[in-house]
């Protein structure tokens, strides 16, 4: 990952956003190392993706005052919690558009910091940019980078929360483009915040992924218990006519009945109390029909 943009440093130094740290002593002490180790630790429970991403966005926003810090992921809206209770309430229409779904924050604005839960990716914010370019950038004054500074949409909201430096990583793992981080301070972000942001970053990324496996593969196990469950049920059911014993007149009729119908294509309506075998007649209909060698699919 590189910046994209490295616009010019107020302080007149040169910033380069890739440098490594430049303080080793007491690194190891360094309380973000602790908190990034308590996130590698999280991640190992996946159920647990908003307290991992909570973590991060707290602890980039308590350590390093930045203003406003939020991880925006890309999914569908019924991927999302907010998204979903927004539709069920009838206050959102549904799409199956992948757009940017802010699903952590941490703000010390006192104000609202004019966030927006949804960004399409075609959006000029740059968590949507970050997504788009799969690019990290890091702008020591935005007021100085022309396509920020005329941008009817960032200016008036960045001018209004005094926001001096930006910077953002995309979320990616293994190629696959997961969201981004953004991350606004008062001042201009240093070299050495910007290369730990990215280091939240991967992390946040790994969690997420490891979350996201962690849902198919339940997904997957659910399904194949509903079809076991299924294949047991229907395992335990013997078929056919034959299943039907009884000599007595009525008993002859609906077995005339059944094998009359039977190769017809047609809808058949069995009626009569809980207990007196209408599934086994069904059964028997199906079994004698030309759908006889596809499943019976019971519904109650
Ligand atoms: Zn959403």
């Amino acid at each position: 990952m590189s910046p994209d943009i490295q616009a010019g440093s107020e302080a007149g130094e040169a910033t380069t956003a890739l440098s490594p740290p430049t303080h080793s002593d007491g690194l190891l002490g360094h309380p973000k190392l602790r908190i990034l180790r308590g996130i590698t630790r999280q991640m190992t429970t996946a159920a647990h993706l908003e307290t991992v991403l909570e973590s991060i966005v707290n602890a980039l926003g308590d350590h390093d005052q930045a203003l406003v810090v939020r991880i925006f992921l890309l999914m569908e809206d019924q991927e999302c919690a907010v998204c979903r209770q927004r539709i069920e309430a009838g206050a959102q229409k549904a799409t199956t558009e992948r757009r940017l779904h802010l699903v952590a924050e941490r703000s010390r604005t006192p104000t609202s910091s004019g966030v927006f839960h949804l960004v399409p990716v075609d959006s000029t914010l740059p968590v949507a940019e970050m997504v788009r370019s799969r690019q990290s950038f890091h702008v020591d004054d935005w007021r100085t980078v022309g396509r920020f500074a005329n941008n009817s949409l960032i200016a008036p909201l960045w001018t209004s929360l005094g926001v001096i430096g930006v910077a953002g990583y995309p979320l990616e793992v293994q190629g696959e483009i997961l969201g981004s981080i953004g991350y606004l301070a008062e001042r201009t972000i240093t070299p050495e915040e910007f290369s730990v942001l990215g280091i939240f970053a991967d992390q946040a990324a790994i969690a997420i992924k490891s979350a996201y496996l962690f849902r198919e593969l339940a997904r997957h196990r659910d399904r194949l218990e509903v079809e076991n469950e299924y294949l047991q049920d229907e395992f335990r059911h013997d078929t056919g006519l034959d299943n039907v014993i009884g000599q007595s007149a009525a008993l002859r009729s609906v077995l005339r009945k059944v094998r009359q119908v039977s190769p017809v294509e047609t809808t058949v309506l069995l009626t009569g109390e809980t207990g007196t075998g209408k599934e086994l007649i069904a059964r028997a209909i199906h079994d004698a029909s030309q759908r006889k060698s596809r499943p019976v699919i019971k519904i109650n």
